[in-house]
């Protein structure tokens, strides 16, 4: 895991088309019918968030390696410097 900075451009092309994917975790809870059965109907919990998120550049299709991202206090988007390093 890199330093994360803030930044706003794909490592990739350098194009700012970009989206956060934030990753949450529901659950669907099934009541148990009288016959023994699942029933087949569901309500949904939220259980929050993963506090794992993903990149992704709508121009070239570049995803984040790794869930190493996000935004800070401020709301300003992070990404890890290492993804920037010319190798
Ligand atoms: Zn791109």
């Amino acid at each position: 895991m890199g330093d994360l900075i803030r930044r706003n451009i794909c490592p990739n092309c350098g194009g700012t088309n970009l989206e956060l994917d934030c990753l949450y975790q529901y659950g669907l809870i099934y009541k148990i019918n009288k016959d023994g059965k699942v029933s087949k109907k569901y309500r949904k919990q939220d259980y929050g968030t993963m506090d794992c998120a993903y990149i992704h550049c709508c121009d070239c299709g570049w995803g984040s390696p790794d869930a190493d991202c996000g935004n800070d206090s401020e709301g300003y988007l992070l990404m890890d410097k290492d993804w920037f390093k010319e190798d």
